[in-house]
């Protein structure tokens, strides 16, 4: 007997169901017209906003880093690996964010659930946004702290749990995205930063989406809403438009000290390789010294929606480069991701657990580097593909 039968009996359900996703591969580099499963297609997938992942200045930093130092780091940050390279990244992003300190972890997901794990305990609450990053959900369950969610941006159901708890003992932490990333809207930062200073509450952002993206030369939510000074902890990626791989917490140097103590994944998984730290380190000197792909990507933004939206597609609340065409129900998704792949455009379907049942889609991001004939082309696309499966009308 087989006691892992029951995982197959689960993929077979999910294949009956249309929900079954077998993993697409990318033959080419990360481009506006890729090569995937052998075929061109305009690539609406990839978080690659600035077009960075292949930027020459980039491969060049990763190929004489490796050159220099090698492949590898040796060991976790606390033990050995922290290299030269590591703290210059830091410094810079902190430099950057215009923050006393940063720490990077290996990626955007073990920097948040390794700082909400690190500084809060079993007695502490967590207040946080329904439609908060899986790495947050988990970084609050590793905590221990109790878990309160707030209907998405609902400022004053925030309120309402704040006031609450106020008489209670432990600490508060108010969490949100900056960016959502699945439906492109912005977290209602102010307002939540005025309630965490009101009732004495740690305020925490997840800027994945918006680093990059949002604020002078893409500092993030903090810097777009002016919030300098007033948030605690800012997490961000190095794995989206920034084009590599890893994330970072931003705050105050007793914060950082904190988890180069307490962050389990600092402590306990190697760090980067100096190939990594170098090409972070290329890619912020990108952002400030080259603004105007930050520009091509919010031009391009404001041209896609308006072509979704002219031919009658349901865009959802989006504000920033992810937009979503709303589907339904989760197979109706995948099947017009796959109609849309077949045709020429890869768009990724999501459906549950990722987003609510539903509420599934067909999400797309644009790039810096897609230009207007691939935008058109890929419109013409989602038009000729949407009246076909009747998402629109002729
Ligand atoms: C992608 C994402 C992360 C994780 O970032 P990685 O660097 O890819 O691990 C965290 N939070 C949000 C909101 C994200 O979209």
């Amino acid at each position: 007997m087989n006691p892992l039968a029951y995982l197959g009996e689960q993929l077979a359900a999910w294949r009956e169901a249309g929900t079954y996703q077998r993993l697409r591969v990318l033959e080419s580099e990360c481009v506006p017209v890729a090569r995937v499963d052998g075929r061109e297609v305009i690539n609406l997938a990839s978080n690659n906003y600035l077009g960075l992942t292949t930027h020459p200045k980039l491969r060049e930093a990763a190929l004489e880093a490796t050159r220099k130092f090698g492949v590898g780091s040796g060991a976790v940050r606390t033990i050995s690996g922290t290299m030269r390279l590591h703290l210059d990244l830091e410094e810079r992003i902190a430099r950057f964010k215009n923050v006393e300190a940063c720490v990077v972890f290996q990626s955007g997901f073990t920097a948040n659930a390794g700082t909400v794990s690190a500084i809060l305990m079993h007695e502490d609450h967590i207040i946080s946004d329904e439609l908060n990053h899986a790495s947050i959900i988990d970084g609050c369950r590793l905590s221990r702290a109790k878990i309160h969610v707030f209907p998405h941006k609902d400022v004053d159901a925030a309120r309402r749990k704040l006031a609450d708890l106020a008489g209670q003992p432990g600490r508060k932490l108010l969490i949100t995205d900056g960016v959502f990333s699945m439906d492109g809207d912005i977290g209602p930062l102010p307002e939540l930063t005025a309630l965490a200073e009101e009732f004495g509450a740690i305020m925490m952002v997840d800027d994945a989406h918006a680093s990059g993206v949002l604020g002078r030369n893409g500092r993030g939510t903090v810097d777009h809403f002016q919030l300098h000074g007033r948030v605690h902890v800012q997490v961000g990626t190095l794995s989206k438009a920034v084009g590599v791989l890893g994330g970072y917490v931003c705050g105050s140097r007793d914060l950082i000290e904190y988890l180069h103590h307490r962050g389990r994944p600092f402590l306990f998984s190697t760090s980067h390789p100096p190939a990594v730290a170098a090409a972070c380190l290329a890619a912020f000197d990108i952002l400030e010294q080259e603004p105007e792909r930050i520009e091509a990507l919010w031009e391009n933004t404001r041209y896609f929606k308006a072509g979704l939206a002219a031919a009658g597609f349901q865009t959802g609340l989006s504000e920033t480069p992810i937009t979503p065409v709303m589907v339904g129900e989760a197979a109706a998704a995948h099947a017009f991701s796959r109609a849309l792949f077949d045709a020429g455009v890869f768009a990724t379907g999501i459906g549950y657990p990722t987003v609510p049942h539903g509420k599934a889609r067909v999400r797309t991001i644009v790039t810096a580097t897609h230009t207007r004939e691939h935008l058109d082309r890929a419109l013409e696309i989602f038009r000729s593909v949407g009246r076909a499966m009747r998402l629109i009308g002729e």
